[in-house]
């Protein structure tokens, strides 16, 4: 039990609207593409306009206040939640094994990362019945109470790197709030999201509630974010179509706008630190599904008494991390996603040796089929290369010197990114004035990526706006009503 399937079958590649699979009105499909091989897996129709509106519409019919979804109790859209986590867990070889197919990843990482999608549906399930308001003591012979209410038709653009982690967040508290969605997964990776909407219709999902439309971000997800009947848009992926959005809702009819968006992470290592366990805790903050993670630690900076043996144990990290076939067990990285992000990774790799960074280990592909790439280490990087500064997207680390902790945190903050911080340190003293200093939604102290469905994950500056995960996602997907009524007898 929980060997890979290597073949795993595709068995739905259409749009999703009400419940029912639909090819494309314009007739078009687009490919979908094994990163390992760069072959084509199969064709998916493609949605656009068209297909957006009538998903929209449907989500709207579900929304309505005599609809199934809205009459339900609040418990049983708990219980369908549940359902559904339970359906995605029977499944989890077959999605795991679907999804290193079409998204490169290695099997274990898949299956990790659906193990957390559970734990986030579960988690979401759970507050389906305890989302409530306040009453509050105004003044006047008044009582004055307050409802969360689903906002409406919420538009849901999720990115390729964790396609069903992002999925879970975004249907989690957006399903346990009463909303009705469209969704768009990523047109590299849409064979997870339809296999789940297939597996929301087995939970018995009413018609309209959850729809999927997979296609090309410009048409297929611009339909969403520009559309006057979607009342709210989720959006996860790089911060120039964070922009992109912001201004859609802002032409459109201002839908509310939350964005998880990218980052440059640091990461800072003192002296004091446990160095093997520091190299380790950097090496994955970093290498960790391919360096194709927005929080990840890509600016790794090290207290200068300890900088050499520290790029020492980082160089031998990378050299030893197993890259290659993604549905190995001891494999640790498989292929990045697609030829464009190859390139531009190994681009990085290449501006880095020129701007003066010291290659450590890695800086090119490994094998001369997909996009696999090697572990990289840049060492002797300094804050105003185009390596320290913008998101690299790819399995690179680069390690930057610091001398003390002032310098290391205004050093820290200078980006447009917020999104995360680590520090490494025996010090709670360091330790805990790193952690308020640095302007990130996430500070993780000698640790990092924990991300947890009970936790607010979100960004400062252009790392995004609002939270996901925790009860602070709920804020996300309800508008508060405030209720007041007068009272003709005087009580006290
Ligand atoms: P990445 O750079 O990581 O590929 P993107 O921000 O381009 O991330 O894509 C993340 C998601 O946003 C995908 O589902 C993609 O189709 C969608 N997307 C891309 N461009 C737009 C756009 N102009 N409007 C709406 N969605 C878009």
């Amino acid at each position: 039990m929980g060997d890979p399937i290597r073949n795993p079958e595709v068995k739905y590649t259409q749009i999703f609207i009400n419940n029912e699979w639909h090819n494309s009105i314009s007739g078009k499909t687009f490919s979908t593409i094994n990163p390992c091989t760069g072959e084509v897996i199969c064709q998916v129709q493609e949605a656009d306009k068209a297909d957006v509106d009538n998903a929209v519409k449907a989500a709207r019919a579900a929304f309505h206040r005599t609809a199934p979804w809205r009459t339900m109790d609040a418990s049983q859209r708990g219980q369908l939640l549940l359902k559904f986590a339970d359906l995605v867990e029977r499944d989890i070889i077959y999605l795991s094994s679907l999804e290193t197919l079409d998204n490169g990843k290695t099997f274990l990482d898949s299956k990790a990362d659906i193990e957390q999608s559970i734990s986030v549906l579960r988690y979401y399930g759970g507050w389906c019945d305890k989302i409530t308001g306040k009453t509050i003591p105004v003044d006047g012979n008044y009582f004055t109470m307050t409802r969360h209410e689903p906002i409406g038709v919420c538009g849901q653009i999720i990115p390729w790197n964790y396609p069903m982690g992002m999925l879970s967040w975004k249907l989690g508290p957006a399903l346990a709030c009463g909303n009705t969605i469209v969704l768009k997964p990523a047109e590299m990776t849409p064979l997870t999201a339809l296999a789940c909407a297939a597996l929301l219709k087995e939970a018995g999902f009413p018609p309209g509630v959850v729809n999927v439309v997979p296609g090309y971000g410009p048409t297929a997800g611009a339909a969403i974010s520009e559309h006057m009947d979607v009342d709210k848009v989720a959006f996860t992926g790089s911060t120039a179509v964070g922009h992109t959005i912001m201004q859609a809702a802002g032409k459109s009819n201002l839908k509310r706008v939350s964005l998880e968006l990218g980052g440059k992470s640091p990461l800072i290592i003192f002296a004091d630190a446990d160095l093997e366990e520091a190299a380790a805790v950097a090496h994955l903050a970093i290498m960790n599904n391919h360096g194709q993670n927005c929080c990840a630690g890509s600016r790794t900076y090290v207290e200068e008494s300890v900088y050499d043996k520290f790029v020492a144990l980082a160089k031998d990290r990378a050299e030893k991390r197993v890259v290659g076939d993604p549905y190995d067990p001891k494999t640790e990285q498989g292929a990045q996603i697609n030829e464009t992000q190859f390139k531009k990774i190994l681009g990085y790799c290449e501006s880095g040796k020129a701007e003066g960074a010291v290659l450590q280990a890695g800086g090119e592909r490994k094998g001369d089929k997909g996009y696999f790439i090697k572990p990289t280490v840049f060492s002797d990087v300094t804050d105003d290369m185009k390596i320290a500064r913008e998101e690299i997207f790819g399995p690179v680390q680069c390690i930057l010197k610091f001398k003390d902790i002032s310098e290391v945190i205004d050093r820290a903050n200078l980006t447009t990114y917020g999104l995360a911080a680590g520090v490494i340190t025996k010090d709670i003293d360091k330790a805990m004035t790193i952690a308020q200093s640095v302007e990130a939604g996430t500070v993780w102290i000698n640790c990092f990526d924990m991300v947890t469905s009970q936790t607010p994950f979100g960004g400062f500056k252009q790392s995004g706006q609002g939270r996901e995960l925790g009860e602070d996602a709920l804020k996300e997907y309800t508008e508060i009503k405030t209720i007041t009524m007068r009272l003709i007898n005087k009580c006290s």
